[in-house]
Order: structure tokens, then sequence, then C-alpha cells
């Protein structure tokens, strides 16, 4: 089993909180997509044949292309990658690229999930970060998917706007449980240095929420969507039953997978391959028959850290056996110290040797995941 994930990078304007890889400038588009085709054939074996259970197209914005460029893309997929009759193939969207007909056109390419980039129902949080869309748009997307015949559904919100208050999370919380869609991702604002917030927060001209604040829009985040029968799968994905995402949940289970594009990365089960974030490098590096990426092995060390970061933040959690048959690793003893100590305060489970966070404990996942990592001997 393994996913392959295409990186589409290309923006109509960039959100000012974004350091996601993508250019504003669509001249090279044509180019670039050869460049895609290119290494999807270079890299046909990296999977070694394994059947493709997910393919995820995602960016930048990958609804910005065309019927015929998506489905170039696609059969270039198909015809070199074993892609199951089943897989879950999704493509990200920006509310203001779907108009019924292109939405009609995405359904009949085999696209049968989307993860639509709502982040708020409120003009005023929109236009401050500089997203393309407005409100009116984002009520219209999810409603015009379900015309177009998309039965599983993803939606993006943001919280912890900085001017905003608990009231308006909550009305965007709410508006956003009425469409009832399958998926539900939140994530919290953050400011990261290379971004337009980034620079505004050291000029002093912006100042992100505080940490109190974004933990109450979290707690009000959890409480909506468990009330609403949503199942809180990882810190910041929320699915009915049954429809969690399976190609970020294979990232969680060490699944295999191939990147495509600039910033992609790829996984084949004892290494990691990071492409170059240059659209032009990554061109160059394609056309001259060369991968534009690093290749990192991975260490013990390294590989069980990662199953920790990534698995503490998921309803699965970390398994003892699974370390001990993976990784030849046993909890170490101040590693079990700390575990009691998250069980005495609710903040996790350890049944049946699986550790799994509460729903406080998935707040300060990364922190917990953090304290348990194993160093490098
Ligand atoms: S549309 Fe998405 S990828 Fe593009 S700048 Fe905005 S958040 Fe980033």
């Amino acid at each position: 089993m393994a996913g392959i994930y295409i990186h589409i990078p290309f923006c109509k304007q960039a959100c000012y909180y974004c350091d996601f890889h993508f250019s504003t400038s669509l001249a090279q588009k044509e180019n670039l997509l050869r460049c895609l085709q290119q290494e999807l054939h270079v890299q046909k074996d990296y999977l070694g044949g394994a059947p493709i259970e997910t393919v995820y197209l995602g960016g930048g914005t990958p609804s910005i292309l065309s019927q015929k460029e998506l489905g170039d893309l696609l059969n270039t997929v198909r015809a070199l990658y074993a892609v199951s009759p089943q897989a879950e193939i999704t493509l990200e969207a920006n509310p203001d690229d779907l108009s019924l007909t292109h939405l009609q056109e995405l359904y009949q390419l085999g696209i049968n999930r989307l993860s639509i980039g709502i982040q708020s129902f409120n003009n005023g949080f929109l236009h401050s970060m500089n997203r393309a869309h407005n409100a009116e748009e984002a009520l219209a997307a999810i409603h015009l998917a379900r015309q177009a015949g998309f039965s599983n559904i993803s939606a993006d919100l943001i919280y912890a706007f900085p001017h905003s208050d608990h009231s308006l999370w909550q009305a965007d919380l709410q508006q956003m449980l009425a469409f009832r869609p399958e998926h539900i991702s939140a994530y919290c604002l953050t400011v990261e240095e290379k971004t337009v917030l980034g620079k505004w927060t050291k000029k002093g001209s912006f100042q992100p929420a505080d940490e109190e604040f974004a933990a109450h829009q979290f707690e009000q985040l959890q409480q909506a969507l468990a009330e609403a029968g949503y199942i809180q799968y990882e810190v910041s994905n929320f699915c009915l039953p049954g429809y969690e995402s399976k190609h970020n949940s294979n990232y969680w289970k060490q699944t295999p997978y191939l990147g495509i594009g600039p910033s992609a990365h790829s996984y084949d089960g004892h290494s990691r391959q990071y492409n170059i974030s240059n659209n032009a490098l990554y061109c160059k590096s394609i056309e001259k028959g060369e991968l534009p990426c690093e290749k990192e092995i991975l260490s013990q060390e390294n590989a069980i850290n990662e199953y920790l970061m990534t698995n503490l933040r998921t309803v699965w959690g970390c398994d003892s056996s699974f370390l001990e048959k993976q990784y030849d690793f046993q909890w170490l003893p101040e590693q079990l110290t700390y575990i009691q100590a998250l069980v005495a305060k609710g903040l996790a489970h350890f049944e049946q040797g699986v550790l799994r966070l509460s729903p406080q404990g998935l707040l300060l996942a990364d922190k917990i995941a953090a304290d348990l990592f194993v160093e490098e001997s």
C-alpha cells in the first residue's frame, strides 16, 4: 500500500500566514506541469510497484488548473503506477475557483474527495489574511460541490485570529456544521518567520493571539465537533465515522509515499527525500534528468521520534508492540515515569501497551512528544 502526492506550486495571491511553497506568477506553469510529468516517469519505480491507495493533489492551489491540465497529470499517474480502482483521489481547492462547471469537471476526472480551503465565513478575517475568496464564495463552495456529486468533502478552518472573539469563532463553527462536511481540518493561526505576518510581528505591527486565547478556541472546537458527532482522529483533523483522510492517515502510519513537484517529500520506509522548494531550480534539474532532492537515511532514533511525534497526535496513539517489532525498542524507565505522570494528570491513557493522549493532552501533543524523544546514541 502506498500514496502519491503531487504539489501544484501556484496561488492567485499570497495569504499572509502561509509558508507553503508556491508562486503567484503563472508564467512558468506549462513548463512546470511538463516537469511534473517527467518526474512521474523518472520516479516510477520508487514505490516498487506497490498498489496506490491514495493520490493527493495539494499545493499551492491545484484547483487553479484546468480540467485538461489535471486530467493529463492523473492519466500519467494511472498509466505508470498501480492505482487501485477504489483509490482516494483528493484535490485541494479554494472557494473562488469552484464554479459548478469546474466542480463537475473535477468530478468527471475521478477526483472523489475535495479539500476546500474555507478558513472562515467572516469577510473581515478573510480580507485581513489576504484570502482570494469572500464569505459568499465560502458559503457557496460546499453547496456547489454537493451539487456536482461530491460525497466526501473536507473543509479547512482557521482559529485564533487575534481580532476575533470566542463568539465569532463559535459562529464559524456553527456555520461549518450546518454544511456537515465529512471532514473538517482546523488549524490555529500561527506566525511563521518568512510570511507577511512574520514580518509584521517582527516590526510590532501584528500581535498574534496569546496561548490562553488559542487554547480556549481549541476547546470550543473540540466540544462543538464532538457534540455534532465528529471524531477527533488527529489534533487538527475531525471526521464523521469512516471519513478519515486515508492519505494523511497513511503519513501517520509510516506508509511509503512518493511526493512529486517542488517542495514535495517522499518516504520509502527507510529514508526521506526532499525536493527543492524553488520552481525554476526544480525545472532546471528535472530537464537535465536529475532528481532535485536531498536524501536522508533515517537513524533508528529519528524513526522512533518521528513515530512518537506523529502518532501521539492521533487517536491511534503509540503502540509499544509496534515500537518493539519495528524498531526493537522498549520504553526507557524515565519515559515510563513521565508517562505515568501524564496519566495521573489526566493527559493520557496507557492501556494494553498503547499510549493515547486525552482531549486535554492533545493540546500539548507536540511538547509531550518532544519530552519523550530518544537521544541519538
Ligand atoms: S491559497 Fe493556500 S497555499 Fe496558497 S497562499 Fe493561501 S494558504 Fe498558502
